[in-house]
Parts: C-alpha cells; structure tokens; sequence
C-alpha cells in the first residue's frame, strides 16, 4: 500500500488531470488502512507497534515452536506464561530480588547497579513489551560434527566473537548466556536496541526500544545434504538446564524493571514471514523455560 501512495503521489505532480482523479481517490486512500498495515503471521502494526491480540494471544503465537527450516507449530503456554498474560500481579520487588540472587558473577553485580534503572523505550514514548530469545547459531561447524562436550566446550561458550567486532561492529543483543549459564551484556536494558529484521529493515528506527533480545548459545552446523546457511541445524538438547534458568532470571528481571510482565517472544516467529528471517531459536524447550520462570515467580511471592 504505500507503495501505491507513492504512485499516486507522484502521479499527481505529473498531470492536472491525474490530480482531479486523484483528488477523488484520497478520501478512498484515507479510508483504506494503509498504515495499519500488519507485519509477520503474528501481525505486527506499525501504528501501535504492537503484535495483534491480547497478551496471551501474542505470546501464544510468538512463542510457538519452531522446527528445522523454520517450521512453526503451536504449542501450549506453560500455566506460569498463561498466569503472567493474563490474571498476575506486575512483577514484585522479591521477585526481581530472587531474580538476581539467581544471576552468576559477574553480572549479578552489573544486574544490582542497574537495578532500579530505566529500560528503553520507543522513540514515541511507548514502553518496552518483549522479551526476545534468539540462538546465536554460533560457533558454526559446516560439515565437522558438534563437539563431543558440548556444554563443557571452550570455544563453544567463548564470549570472544561477540565481543570482538568479528561478527557486527556492535554486540548484536542485549545478552549473551553461555551454555554454562555465564551472562555477558552487550548492551544494558536502558539501550534501545534492534536485532531482529522487523526493527532493522521493515519498520526500522520507530520500533526501536520495544523488544529487548536475548541471544542464547548454540550451534549450528549444515543439514546433511545442504552447504547453505538456510540449511542448518542445532544441537538437540538445543539448550542448557543453566541457560533455561538464566533466560527465566533475565526474564522476570527484566520485566521486574519495566513494571509489567513483558510478553516473551523470539527471534523466528517476530520476523515470520519477511525474506530471509532467521529460523531461530530451534529446539527451544518452552516447558523448561515455564518451570524456571515459575520457580522465581513462587519464590519472590
Ligand atoms: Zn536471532
């Protein structure tokens, strides 16, 4: 549609008789939803910068699980999820207390000095609502097998390529958790950061500060068959118990600080739909993830 408008538009410097003709299509135009146009299968507006539904109809369609080649399947929401859409209290103090304790060294020291600050918010002043999980897709091993020890693997949980300028110039997230449950910020939660193509490339810098993102530590490696970065696959377990337990932690501190349970999301299902979008996470266990958010949210009661 706004692609038509510019047509129009321009048609309509062009001739004087396009203009009376065009001037007769404007009420129509205005009346058609040409800004209201939705993004992705959950249906993001670029109006309200929001995804379609209420809470836990959004989450329901963000956190749906994504297979091999970006397959999405609906899955139930963990009762804890269903509880924070719909019915729950905003999150507590105790709760963004016990989400801390939960934290590692060094961040849990990071997590306190920012404990009480701001977290980012849109160029139009609306508030941070979602709570992005990506995989990193990284270390990346072509043809080679994952390493025997995974979880326990230096190079596999080295923050260095993040860190280093090797892949973007700046920290692609907010975090980074290992699959040893070590955290590492890229940039804190005030920073109002894209990492997904519908903040970059569709609705760019207005969407800006609505999500944060969360990149999760696994890797990849090409589908038999495949050479072809469209075609590869994780790990299955695809993730950590202590990643599991750090992106819970991550979660209710980082909505602790918002003042609203933000609705989580993750990286595939935001950018459904738009050319070449990620097919991250894969193999995320929701169930898992559900069961950590609950014990910090039981315990910060
Ligand atoms: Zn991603």
């Amino acid at each position: 549609m706004p692609q038509l408008f510019y047509c129009l538009v321009r048609t309509w410097d062009q001739t004087s008789i396009m203009r009376s003709l065009i001037l007769g299509l404007l009420p129509l135009i205005a009346a058609t939803p040409a800004l209201a146009e939705e993004i992705g299968e959950c249906r993001f507006s670029r109006e309200t910068l929001t995804f379609a539904g209420t809470p836990l109809e959004q989450a329901s369609c963000l956190m749906r699980k994504i297979e091999v080649g970006a397959v999405r399947k609906p899955q139930p929401l963990p009762p804890v999820l269903v509880h924070l859409m719909t019915d729950a209290p905003p999150p507590s103090a105790a709760q963004k207390a016990a989400a801390i304790a939960a934290f590692p060294e060094p961040y849990r020291s990071y997590a306190m000095q920012y404990a009480d600050a701001p977290v980012s918010k849109t160029e139009g002043e609306l508030p941070l609502l979602y709570f992005v999980i990506h995989d990193t897709s990284t270390p990346f091993y072509r043809h080679d097998p994952f390493p025997r020890h995974l979880n326990e693997d230096w190079k596999v949980n080295d923050f260095t390529p993040y860190m280093d300028g090797s892949i973007a110039k700046a920290p692609v997230a907010h975090i980074f958790l290992n699959r040893v449950g070590q955290i590492w910020a890229g940039h804190e939660f005030q920073e109002a950061w894209r990492a997904t193509k519908l903040e970059s490339r569709v609705v760019g810098s207005p969407a800006r500060g609505r999500m944060v993102h969360i990149e999760t530590v696994q890797p990849r490696r090409f589908l038999p068959g495949y050479d072809d970065r469209g075609h590869t696959y994780g790990p299955k377990p695809g993730f950590t118990k202590q990643q599991y337990r750090m992106l819970a932690a991550l979660y209710v501190y980082v909505s602790a600080r918002a003042g609203h349970w933000l609705i989580p999301a993750q990286h595939n299902t935001v950018d459904s739909t738009i050319p070449d979008a990620h097919d991250d996470p894969q193999n995320f266990d929701l169930k898992s993830f559900g069961k950590e958010v609950e014990k910090l949210v039981k315990a910060g009661r």
